[in-house]
């Protein structure tokens, strides 16, 4: 089985091939973001963004409204006052906070979460939060993270808000058994699969980061093993790793190659029979093939160009390459951390070019040239090039939807192949 996780490493890919890095203007997201889908999976947390109100319509046109349900984000807006220095920006947010958790008893963690016009006034919210943790412990925990757009892009928000996490994480007594910790935001649904499939691996004991409630936060040791759900978790990797735990190497749960490899890195670490994981994941793999076969026709052979956005690219590069014959013009990425993405540089076509970080208008004029069947970019890319007459995908779908293992394969597949067939019809 090992083979399975490290056949292609050996074989092909452009793992030491240079990266063109490209810095100039960018088109992404801040890394507030990422408040819209952790703020649904951790259910007892409260995201509080302290922040303008341009970051309160950031998030709150980009979540929607919830109607039914208290909200477990919004914004200390920071107003002129505070800006200019005449107002005690710590007492104001301390009421703030206050007044949440004495309206809000649900709440176990609050995250206060730093902004660009937090850092410009220089609030040290990494102070207010040990203040207020200190207020309000043990009910609730109060921890911080920046996810402002001077330090953070995108996806970077859930590796800051995660890393925050890690040192409010146990260490386990010694000798105790080992544990897989998944780390990074998963749908419940896929959560679900993945344990299913784990358990019957024999593999007993498997935690989340982030868990759905704060109470149950794993621990972490020595006898941690690690794997990456998402491939941004540069920070919150390393803060694990510095408590001892390994990072088990292996290429993203997409599709049907990388859930196997993903899945087959744990099974080689747990000492799992080769023919016992064969046996596990043959169903659910043959029904990822077979619900792949319909699109592998619509995709096959179509010229493929990623802006850097959310630094899935990589990895869903490959899956499009290697599971759907996708051909790669070109994939950007806001940042290439090598060491992370090395088992899925290495499945990439050699000569691939992977371009790390952007000059937007130099990127426009490559992809223009290029003139690909399909640009999967961030939405303010989208339109403009649409109206050129150029099939795009929007990237921020792909950091929402569903898209990892086995039983979603299709889904994923799909998500490429409706803005190709939705440009025929189009062009008909
Ligand atoms: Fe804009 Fe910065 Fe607020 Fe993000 S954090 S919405 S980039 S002001």
């Amino acid at each position: 089985m090992s083979a399975i996780a490290t056949r292609s490493v050996q074989s092909m890919g452009c793992a030491t091939a240079p990266s063109d890095a490209k810095p100039g203007q960018r088109e992404v997201f801040c890394g507030l973001t990422g408040i819209i889908w952790l703020h649904r999976k951790i259910q007892d947390a409260f995201f509080l963004v302290v922040g303008s109100r341009t970051c309160a319509h950031l998030i709150q046109s980009a979540a929607g409204v919830m109607i039914f349900a208290e909200p477990r984000f919004g914004t200390a807006i920071i107003g002129e006052r505070d800006l200019a220095g005449l107002a005690d920006a710590n007492e104001e947010l301390d009421k703030v906070v206050t007044k949440l958790l004495a309206r809000r008893p649900d709440i176990r963690t609050l995250f206060l979460v730093g902004s660009c016009p937090s850092e410009v006034i220089k609030l040290d919210l990494a102070k207010a939060a040990q203040r207020l943790a200190q207020r309000f412990a043990p009910a609730v925990r109060v921890l911080n993270y920046s996810g402002s757009g001077i330090e953070t892009t995108f996806t970077e928000g859930e590796d800051a808000c995660l890393a925050s996490l890690v040192p409010e994480m146990a260490t386990p007594p010694q000798g105790a058994e080992k544990s897989l910790l998944v780390l990074g935001a998963l749908a419940d649904v896929v959560e679900d699969q993945f344990r299913r499939l784990f358990a019957e691996l024999g593999i007993a004991k498997v935690d989340f980061l982030p868990p759905r409630r704060s109470a149950d936060l794993p621990q972490v040791g020595p006898n941690t093993r690690f794997l990456l759900a998402q491939p941004f978790q540069t920070i919150s990797a390393r803060a694990l790793e510095e408590r001892g735990a390994v990072r088990l190497r292996a290429p993203l749960p997409f599709g049907v190659e990388g859930t196997t490899a993903w899945l087959g890195a744990a099974a080689v670490e747990w000492g799992v029979d080769p023919e016992r994981f064969r046996e596990v994941v043959a169903a659910p793999r043959k029904r990822a093939e077979s619900a792949l076969q319909r699109y592998r026709e619509r995709l096959s052979g179509k010229r493929i160009f990623f802006f850097p956005d959310s630094q899935l690219e990589i990895p869903l590069a490959r899956f499009l390459h290697r599971e759907l014959g996708a051909e790669l013009v070109e994939v950007g990425t806001p940042y290439l951390n090598r060491k992370l993405m090395a088992e899925e540089l290495e499945l990439l076509p050699p000569g691939t070019p992977v371009v790390e970080q952007q000059d937007v208008e130099r990127q426009l004029d490559r992809a223009r040239a290029a003139d690909p069947d399909l640009v999967v970019c961030g939405l303010g890319l989208a339109n403009p090039l649409e109206a050129e007459g150029i099939a795009t995908k929007w990237a921020i779908e792909l950091v929402f939807s569903p898209i990892h293992g086995y039983e979603q394969a299709g889904d994923l597949a799909e998500l490429f192949a409706r803005p190709l067939e939705r440009r025929a019809r189009l062009e008909v």
